[in-house]
């Protein structure tokens, strides 16, 4: 059923911008109102981790008026919108279709509740408290970034590891961890997305594990070899998919709106193979 509404883009806006307030941003990330109309109704939202070519088309065959996006889809300066750039194509595309675009990012990592709240309650962990907790204009009121909690009972690595896979979205690239697979684990630190300008706050924080995405080879080998939490590395979209939840039911909640998570995988990792599914190396 279409729902009627006067509900304006820039209602919305406003909203998430006293919801996740565009100061609590990290300096170097472009966050709020991307492109849109201010005075455009909006009946219907779509919630994606990013504004690519699939998750615009799906706005557009939704009919959605206004995307609300977890990564910028412009972070570095650019001089042209041609429509022959990549970038470009989606602008045009949004404001012939009348889609407006909206970016909460580091702003939304850092509120409470914020992105790594969601990664955290899909695991079950209690006690939330931020892992790095916020300084400047975002500080105070548990807000900061990743969070750190408690697992219901402990679990050793590999069972960590095989939760983990279960409760968050599934993706090609699945969950690996690094460390013994047979350690007990009770702390839990995580980070939705990018986590490795953490891995030295994560090994001061008492966790048994730290969960985050994109981890690289050098930074894991020697972060384990100077005797840090053992690592879970999930792909980025499957760490902040579950936060789209979240916000899609706070905007539900404050306003007469349809709101739609998107469930396309935009990792850009689609294929995954093993050469023994069941090998664990030594
Ligand atoms: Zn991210």
């Amino acid at each position: 059923m279409a729902l009627v509404t006067d509900l304006t883009v820039r209602a919305v806006v406003d909203a998430l911008d006293a919801r996740f307030p565009r100061a609590w941003a990290e300096s170097w990330d472009r966050v709020g109102l991307v492109l849109g109309e201010f005075e455009h109704p909006v009946t219907r939202v779509l919630c994606v981790v990013d504004c690519v070519p699939e998750t615009v088309d799906q706005a557009i065959e939704l009919g959605a008026d206004l995307i609300v996006a977890h990564h910028p889809l412009f972070l570095k300066p650019v001089s042209s919108i041609a429509p022959d750039t990549f970038k470009g194509a989606l602008v045009h595309r949004l404001i012939r279709a009348g889609v407006a675009l909206y970016t909460a990012h580091t702003n939304a990592d850092v509120a409470n509740p914020g992105v790594s709240d969601a990664l955290a309650a899909r695991l079950g962990l209690t006690a939330l408290r931020p892992l790095a907790p916020a300084e400047g204009a975002a500080a105070g009121e548990g807000r900061g970034l990743g969070r750190i909690g408690e697992l219901p009972q402990p679990l050793t690595l590999a069972a960590l590891t095989r939760l983990a896979a279960e409760r968050l979205p599934a993706t090609a690239a699945g969950v690996r961890a690094a460390g013994d697979p047979d350690a007990l684990i009770g702390t839990v630190a995580v980070c939705g997305g990018a986590g490795d300008s953490f891995l030295a706050v994560a090994a001061r924080s008492g966790a048994d594990a730290y969960l985050c995405a994109d981890l690289r080879h050098h930074p894991v080998s020697e972060h384990l070899a100077s005797g840090g939490p053992a690592l879970l590395d999930v792909a980025h979209w499957a760490s902040e998919r579950p936060w789209l939840d979240d916000v899609a039911a706070w905007l539900r909640e404050v306003f007469p709106v349809e709101v739609v998570v998107s469930d396309l995988d935009t990792d850009p990792w689609t294929v995954h193979a093993n050469r023994d599914d069941l090998e664990i190396r030594p």
